[in-house]
């Protein structure tokens, strides 16, 4: 960027308030390409699944280095679609993260299965391979690991835990498309994987979608029969199956910005690079480490502050926007009250009272936040 032009930049930053996730910014940087890909699409009259989604299809799955992949409607639809190919059945137990989005407790427990709370490691904030391992009974089936703002879950270790009792493993990527662990891309790691295109993910859309990853030919054609009634053939239904599939819009915004993924994903490391330098300098505050041999999407910079509240205020007087990703433990949902009155997770609790996420996004000038955030702390 030019000197000129970075002043401008600044100047503009100053007089608009800086959004959490800057799509705005993304659509401009790529409006060409999306024009006319959305042009494309509005023309044909084929507005669901067809030539563009089984396109993005064989692209995704090509990014990431996986066999199979399935678009369907959304990120909790891929859960659920995936238990439903696992055969979940009622009293089944599932071991689940208590800190993440509810989704995938809540897709266990909608069908009948008894979600597990398992505790988190205090510094990566993932899922605990210890607490998992206590957590397996004659009942257990399966684990789902998260990718928890966009860094992997510990699979070597979970792939282990899964193997020696006989449990299927599922990976929730939908904060981490294009995340790698040991060279290897997010999206291979479970027996099933997903992911979410919902705007502000790494990777997003201009609506809901989502999909699945697998290695298994049975278990892509059991995927693909229950997302779409369970049917192969017109009017004949196998099994009762679900109405899941991805918009061909979609698909075809996503085909122009999964072309741009890999630089996006320099850029929000970058930015957590700054981030983290800056916050080195001052007491109280922790980032998320990130594992050897992961690389994370950074779908959030979160950290942990010691004093939060004093922290939030200085957010709010230098007018940076944050999230608190997640304020309370899944556990204590009063959803969850029927199965998780036993549950006490050590880690989880506190880190629920000090975490904060910070724009991260490769739109985001974060050197402006950072002089913003100098300023008041
Ligand atoms: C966003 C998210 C989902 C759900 O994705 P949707 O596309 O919004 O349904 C599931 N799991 C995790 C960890 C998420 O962050």
């Amino acid at each position: 960027m030019s000197r000129a032009k970075e002043a401008l930049y600044k100047m503009l930053n100053l007089l608009v308030m800086i959004p959490f996730v800057n799509l705005k910014a993304q659509r401009e940087a790529y409006r060409d390409e999306l024009n006319a890909a959305e042009q494309d699409v509005l023309n044909s009259g084929c507005y669901i699944g067809g030539a563009c989604n089984s396109l993005l299809e064989k692209e995704l799955a090509g990014y990431c280095g996986a066999r199979h992949a399935v678009t369907c409607a959304s990120g909790t639809d891929a859960i659920s679609i995936a238990l439903m190919a696992f055969e979940l059945r009622p009293g089944d137990e599932v071991i689940v993260p208590d800190f993440t989005f509810i989704a995938p407790a809540e897709c266990v427990f909608l069908q009948g299965g008894i979600p597990k709370f398992a505790d988190i490691d205090p510094e990566t904030l993932q899922i605990s391979v210890d607490s998992v391992k206590k957590h397996i009974t004659s009942h257990t089936k399966g684990i789902i690991a998260v990718n928890l703002f966009g860094e992997c879950a510990p699979y070597r270790q979970l792939k282990e835990i899964a193997k020696e009792h006989g449990l299927w493993l599922l990976e929730d990527s939908a904060q981490a498309f294009g995340a790698t662990q040991g060279g290897q891309r997010s999206c291979t790691f479970g027996d099933i994987s997903i992911t979410s295109f919902y705007p502000t993910k790494p990777l997003g859309c201009y609506g809901d979608g989502g999909a699945l990853f697998t290695e298994s030919d049975s278990l892509a054609e059991r995927i693909r029969l229950i997302a779409n009634h369970g049917s192969r053939e017109r009017y004949r239904h196998e099994s009762c199956g679900v109405n899941s599939r991805l918009d061909a819009l979609q698909a075809a915004v996503l085909r122009v910005k999964l072309r741009h993924l890999d630089e996006e994903l320099v850029a929000r490391q970058r930015n957590a690079s700054i981030y983290n330098d800056f916050f080195a300098r001052y007491e109280g505050f922790r980032p998320q480490r990130i594992s050897e041999g992961n690389t994370s999407t950074y779908a959030q910079y979160t950290l942990l502050a010691q004093r939060r509240p004093e922290f939030l205020k200085a957010l709010q007087a230098a007018d940076i926007p944050y999230c608190i990703h997640y304020p309370r433990p899944l556990h204590e949902q009063p959803c969850f009250a029927s199965v998780s009155s036993d549950v006490s997770n050590k880690f989880v609790e506190s880190v629920c009272s000090e975490v904060v996420s910070i724009p991260v996004c490769a739109f985001t000038n974060v050197e402006s936040i950072v002089e913003r955030l100098q300023k008041v702390l």
